[in-house]
């Protein structure tokens, strides 16, 4: 349930302090147990922390585990009301860092911490080590190309003239479309109307700049006043607010071509010498590493992204800052190149559709903030946006970091010996 779903009454007993009179967890369970309650109705009867107790206490009895770990959380649950329903605790995972490691970019610079929640052993250790690298090699350069985050909601129409007609209303009302939908946020932009049509189906991929937010909601939200506007005005008529063009939480090529969220590159030169002494091999052998697993090995497989293990990076770093880690099937869309040049390793990994944000969604959480202030990149930036490309770029340069490192490892046949001492 949302906060915007609850009753007002409801608001006032759970905003109280404890709900209920008698809203000791206990009591709410028996509650539950006796049919009076419902599980998610619990957060209408007490705060948000002894509701998550007393449901515990309900899934404890109903299946005889013990969750007191679930229970022994660090953030405040009234604060996860918005990230959470259901609630009965926290997962915990380690959190290791690596670096420092600098980065040259646009929004960022200067010496960067990259926090990893991760259970992977040797993941940190390999990041760490292709931290130091690019160190050594004088720090990685980043950009933030393209920046974007898009809902593309889909309308039905009669035929394909009609899909037409609707095309031609879009491209003469783009500026409506984007007062409208701007309406709804301080922060998020319209940049863009791209149209398709399929058929008798016509999507409208709306792409916004979303400041330092990943923008998600905020795309979403401000995407139905617009789609409202073309029903209102054109033959169209709605069908969904997400037409899955978007395209969100999903591999898809379109994410791969034209980007969502933050399209960013990073690359490094290192030189020969670096490359031998702290990798333990030669910008020869990562580029052929590289070439033949990385791009043919890849392209065999008809996978989307051409990496060796930005997932990890990407996913460690989202968990542990509080991005949606399931845009990790986005943001993990990678290109590396490896080339050796005469004294040096030329190398570069190109992410195209990076989703981050350093306010919203789960970036306020405790142990998330946590994070976000050790990467120097919480909150909202001056000007908005700066944030969360500056956080776009040092994570671009944690997955370059990563690729350096495993690509060496098997360069240098050291992968299986590395997890061997470190991941068992
Ligand atoms: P959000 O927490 O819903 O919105 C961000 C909020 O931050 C907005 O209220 C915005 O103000 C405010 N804000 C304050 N300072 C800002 C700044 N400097 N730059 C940008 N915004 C600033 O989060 P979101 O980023 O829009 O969406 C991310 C969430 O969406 C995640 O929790 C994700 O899991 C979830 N999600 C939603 C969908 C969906 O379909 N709705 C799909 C996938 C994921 P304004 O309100 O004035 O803009």
């Amino acid at each position: 349930m949302t906060d915007s779903e609850r009753s007002p009454e409801a608001d006032a007993e759970a905003s109280s302090g404890n709900g209920d009179a008698n809203a000791d967890p206990g009591t709410l369970a028996d509650r539950v147990e006796n049919g009076e309650l419902r599980l998610y109705e619990l957060d209408d009867h007490a705060d948000a922390e002894t509701a998550a107790t007393a449901r515990r206490l309900v899934v404890e009895r109903r299946t005889g585990v013990d969750l007191s770990a679930t229970g022994d959380y660090a953030f405040a649950a009234e604060k996860a009301r918005s990230n959470i329903e259901n609630m009965v605790g926290g997962v915990q995972l380690p959190v290791g860092v690596a670096g420092p490691v600098a980065v040259h970019g646009e929004a960022a610079d200067g010496d960067y911490h990259l926090p990893i929640a991760t259970t992977e052993g040797a993941l940190v250790a390999s990041v760490n080590r292709g931290c130091s690298t690019i160190a050594a090699a004088g720090g990685a350069t980043a950009r933030v190309t393209k920046r974007g985050m898009t809902r593309a909601p889909v309308f039905s129409v009669d035929d394909v003239a009609e899909g037409a007609e609707v095309i031609e209303w879009v491209r003469e009302n783009e500026g409506r479309l984007a007062a409208v939908a701007e309406e709804t946020t301080r922060f998020g932009e319209l940049q863009e109307v791209t149209p398709y049509i399929v058929g008798d189906d016509v999507f409208l991929r709306f792409s916004y700049h979303t400041g330092d937010a990943n923008g998600m909601n905020m795309a979403t939200i401000a995407t139905r006043p617009a789609a409202e506007l073309v029903e209102e005005e054109t033959p169209a008529s709605l069908v969904a607010l997400s037409g899955n063009l978007c395209v969100d939480k999903k591999p898809a090529a379109i994410n791969a071509v034209e980007g969502r969220g933050h399209t960013v590159t990073a690359d490094v030169t290192v030189p020969r010498e670096t490359v031998e002494e702290r990798l333990d091999t030669t910008p020869e052998a990562i580029e052929a590493v590289n070439t033949r697993k990385n791009l043919v090995g890849s392209a065999k497989a008809g996978s989307l992204g051409f990496n060796a293990q930005a997932a990890n990076v990407v996913a460690g770093v989202f968990i542990a800052t509080g991005q949606d880690e399931a845009h990790v099937v986005e943001g993990s869309n990678c290109i590396t190149t490896a080339e050796a040049r005469e004294d040096e390793l030329y190398a570069s990994v190109s992410l195209a559709s990076l989703q981050v944000g350093t306010v919203g969604g789960g970036t306020d959480l405790a142990t998330q903030s946590e994070a976000l202030e050790l990467v120097g990149l919480a909150g909202g930036g001056d000007p908005p946006g700066a944030n969360a490309d500056a956080f776009a770029e040092v994570v671009a340069t944690g997955a370059l970091a990563g690729e350096l490192s495993l690509l060496s490892a098997l360069a240098s046949r050291h992968l299986s010996s590395a997890h061997a001492e470190l991941g068992r």
